[in-house]
């Protein structure tokens, strides 16, 4: 089958569209035929070695397709049932093996392409407004990067939590996407000085919370954009990492949270996989979860896709097609 491999760490030149074995499923394990895989940040972290991963590795961490084997002891799901799954290493191929208790069935009414693109950023952004800070009726939130893969879907998320939702975006086209993902206020921090403008718009009070993908270019100036005891989420870090941080700055800020979560700590266990994706899944379903599938590439073109991505060029899910 076909592939995409990291053999050393790099850019994206660094992914290699090769052939390798078809894996078997093993005890327990199930083998997904995939129809679409999921590109995500973490991919670009681990292609570069800013997250360390043994070489060579297939790369990608989420997709959907259908149940093509089972291993022995398996008895859900079943050859032929459509599924999806996050978190698991070597995606962007054709096949992979997955432990039977990580994937989800696809319920009628969400296209398997639709589960590839709902894992990663669907449960990341369902986690972060519902359990890392619950957002309720009436809190500010600052969202970074509205508009991205992420983001859009915790605009959406945070608008059916009933909290006003402050976005920062890079340019007008993605500021009225964001918009339309129900941002109320957005700010272009490419332009503006995101901090002035944060407390002009919520009157001096400051927000409940940030939820920060960004990192490096916007974590620092964010602790002063927070009410006192506001809790600051820092979940990515797509133009760089955060330095070294002096924890007193939290008391001298008001009191502040630090939190760096990430989506498998909320996943652990089965129960909490299949009702948090149950619960994504089942807004998609009904239309109040719109997921935005940019661009379709083929799997080969891998590379393709990251450039975009790193390149700041993506506004919601780009999926790879084996
Ligand atoms: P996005 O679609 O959000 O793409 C990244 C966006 O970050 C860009 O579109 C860009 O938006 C913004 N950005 C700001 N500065 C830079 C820069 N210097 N270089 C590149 N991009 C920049 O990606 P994802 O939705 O896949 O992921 C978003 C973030 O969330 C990543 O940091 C990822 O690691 C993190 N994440 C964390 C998870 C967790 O559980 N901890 C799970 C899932 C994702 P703009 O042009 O508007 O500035």
């Amino acid at each position: 089958m076909k592939a995409i491999r990291v053999h050393a760490p790099g850019g994206p030149d660094a992914l290699r569209y090769e052939d390798v074995p078809r894996p078997t499923p093993g005890p327990s394990q199930v083998l997904v035929k995939i129809e679409a895989a999921g590109v995500n940040f973490i991919d670009v972290y681990q292609r570069t070695g800013l997250y360390k991963v043994p070489m060579p590795f297939t790369l990608g961490q989420e997709a959907a397709g259908s149940v093509a084997a089972v291993g022995p002891g398996v008895t859900e799901p079943k050859v032929g049932d459509r599924v999806a799954y996050t978190s698991i290493l070597g995606a962007y191929a054709e096949y992979a093996v997955v432990p039977a208790d990580r994937v989800v069935a696809l319920p009628d009414g969400v296209s398997t392409k639709q589960g590839a693109a709902a894992m990663l950023q669907g449960l990341t952004a369902h986690y972060l407004a519902t359990t890392t800070y619950p957002l309720k009726s009436g809190d500010a939130c600052l969202v970074h990067a509205a508009a991205g893969g992420v983001g859009l879907l915790l605009c959406q998320v945070a608008k059916l939590r009933g909290a006003r939702v402050l976005g920062t975006v890079s340019t007008r086209e993605k500021a009225a996407l964001a918009r339309a993902a129900g941002a109320d206020e957005v700010i272009l921090y490419t332009e503006q000085d995101f901090e002035p403008e944060v407390k002009r718009l919520t009157n001096g009070a400051g927000l409940r919370v940030i939820y920060d993908s960004v990192g490096k270019t916007t974590f620092e100036k964010g602790l002063s954009c927070l009410a006192p005891r506001g809790v600051m989420v820092l979940f990515g870090q797509s133009s760089g990492p955060v330095g070294p941080f002096d924890p007193q700055v939290l008391s001298q800020k008001g009191s502040l949270f630090l939190t760096r979560p990430t989506l498998a700590h909320y996943i652990v266990t089965r129960a909490e996989l299949v009702a948090r994706a149950g619960e994504v899944l089942g807004w998609i379903k009904s239309g109040r979860l719109k997921l935005r599938i940019e661009r379709e590439l083929p799997l080969a073109q891998a590379a393709e896709a990251h450039r975009l991505l790193e390149g700041r060029k993506t506004t919601g899910k780009v999926l790879l097609v084996p």
